[in-house]
């Protein structure tokens, strides 16, 4: 059965494209997926890749449930938080003493223990990360992967001796998230800082890389934020400096989280399914038979297990079964994403040649098997760069720059990322958001200077220059 077309139901086609690719499944519980092998693994690719960027950052795990005194103990933070809390409050029939929070984010249950083990300058920096899952009761429709009641993710935390190298810290972490969406998701995003309205609960500055959807709607895919010493003040996290004076530390926190496979759903695929990265594809190739009768089958068998020994060092599958046609795994693969796919059949045995199919391009090109794995190698590349660039095509059309109110609505209306000048004030911004659904998404780094001297709606002065759009 087709999918639903991407472009006039992008909503109700991402929701079939998830189950049919079997991705994930709806539970039993609300806003709550199951994560199926296939989606979960592109979680565990992801993870593992960005691994990698976090050589100087040390894994922990911490009390999935936050006692209520240590919840509220930074009250911003806190009132963030409070609507979408989930609460235990009894163990079996007897109340609990104190009521525990299912963590929200850890970073108040990580502090109030860091405050027992940093004391002098030479415990700094110290640079932790949890890989875990949070709960946020969201109130909204949820959406497999984008809005869910309970996620996994990761979240990383790190203490300083001062300001700017705490400042530094939330930069280069924003950054690497930059790269990692970009290189291994395809995805471009625009990075830069919150507005105040927008910034994390408790936070002094948050930086976050924003990604336009297909229906015009950003999407928050990651964020990283300086929290200077608004932690540490209330969780006494102290050190000893050189000059022996007892001094409070500086710290961030960042994340991303499974909302970046939906990200990448969304971005990639098309009407007839998935298309998925290859850099964090569960499955890069697949080996697709193609006999008809028994000895061929013996032959042309062999022949695939041979390949698929030539070319262990990607993530290759030999599809076998024996009961489906090859059009019908053809379809099968395109559906779930697959970014190549390899036929080989009677003429490829005897020819030494293999007939490859990438998924981005829907397009066929015959490769001599002692050239295979290099260019398969390229063509991981190509497909990676093909599906970063059409995504960036797609993103650059949507943006807009609004010289009046009147120009800023009808952008918004269209599903446009919009540059407008802005006051900076709470307020207004609010107003904007009552009137259009838009939010300031981004101030962008190094882009920053408004283009007139009045704010889009208030006419007051601007502060910046930023994007504005609808969000997830
Ligand atoms: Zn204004």
């Amino acid at each position: 059965m087709p999918l639903q077309n991407k472009k006039e139901n992008l909503s109700e086609w991402y929701e079939e494209v998830i189950i049919k690719s079997q991705l994930a499944d709806y539970s039993p519980v609300k806003g709550c997926i199951v994560y199926l092998p296939y989606g979960y693994a592109i979680w565990e690719n992801i993870k593992s890749e960005f691994k990698k960027y976090l050589e100087d950052v040390q894994e922990v795990y911490f009390p999935i449930f936050i006692p209520k005194s240590i919840l509220e103990k930074e009250a911003e933070h806190f009132k963030g938080f409070k609507p979408e809390v989930a609460w235990v409050t009894k163990a079996g029939d007897s109340e609990l003493g104190e009521p525990l929070a299912v963590r929200p984010t850890s970073e108040t249950i990580i502090y109030s223990y860091i405050s027992k083990i940093i004391h002098s300058w030479r415990d700094l920096p110290l640079k932790i990360i949890q890989w875990c899952n949070v709960v946020r009761m969201e109130t909204k429709a949820t959406k497999p992967f984008l809005r869910a009641r309970e996620f996994l993710w990761h979240e990383g935390h790190t203490f300083h001796k001062s300001f700017e190298e705490a400042e530094e810290e939330a930069k280069k972490r924003i950054l690497q998230y930059k790269d990692f969406v970009e290189n291994f998701l395809a995805i471009p995003v625009i990075v830069g800082r919150k507005s105040e309205t927008e910034k994390f609960a408790g936070a002094h500055t948050t930086y976050t890389i924003e990604a336009l959807m297909p229906d015009g709607k950003a999407l928050q895919c990651g964020t990283s934020h300086n929290l200077a010493g608004n932690f540490s003040k209330v969780f006494e996290i102290k050190f000893q400096d050189k000059d022996e004076k007892y001094k409070y530390v500086f710290q961030t926190s960042w994340g991303f989280s499974t909302r970046l496979i939906g990200a990448m759903i969304m971005v990639h695929g098309d009407d007839l399914g998935l298309i998925i990265p290859p850099k964090i594809a569960p499955i890069q190739i697949v080996i697709i038979p193609i006999y008809y009768n028994e000895d061929e089958k013996n032959i042309v068998f062999k022949k695939c297990l041979e390949i698929k020994e030539k070319l262990k060092k990607f993530r290759v599958h030999f599809d076998n079964r024996e009961e489906y046609t090859p059009g019908y795994k053809f379809n099968d693969w395109e559906l779930r994403g697959v970014p190549i796919r390899i036929e080989i059949g009677k003429k490829e045995v005897e020819e030494k040649i293999v007939t490859v199919f990438r998924r981005d391009l829907r397009k066929r090109e015959i490769v001599k098997e002692e050239e295979l794995e290099k260019r398969i190698e390229k063509l991981i590349e190509e497909i990676h760069n093909e599906l970063f660039n059409r995504a960036k095509k797609f993103l650059e059309s949507k943006i807009k720059i609004a010289k009046n109110f009147e120009e800023f609505k009808k952008f918004i209306e269209e599903g446009n990322f919009v540059i407008a000048d802005h006051c900076g004030k709470i307020e207004c911004e609010e107003k904007i958001k009552e009137e259009t659904k838009a939010t300031c998404r981004v101030i962008e780094f190094n882009n920053e200077e408004p283009l007139t001297g009045k704010c889009i709606y208030c006419n007051g002065k601007p502060k910046y220059k930023a994007y504005f759009a609808k969000s997830y």
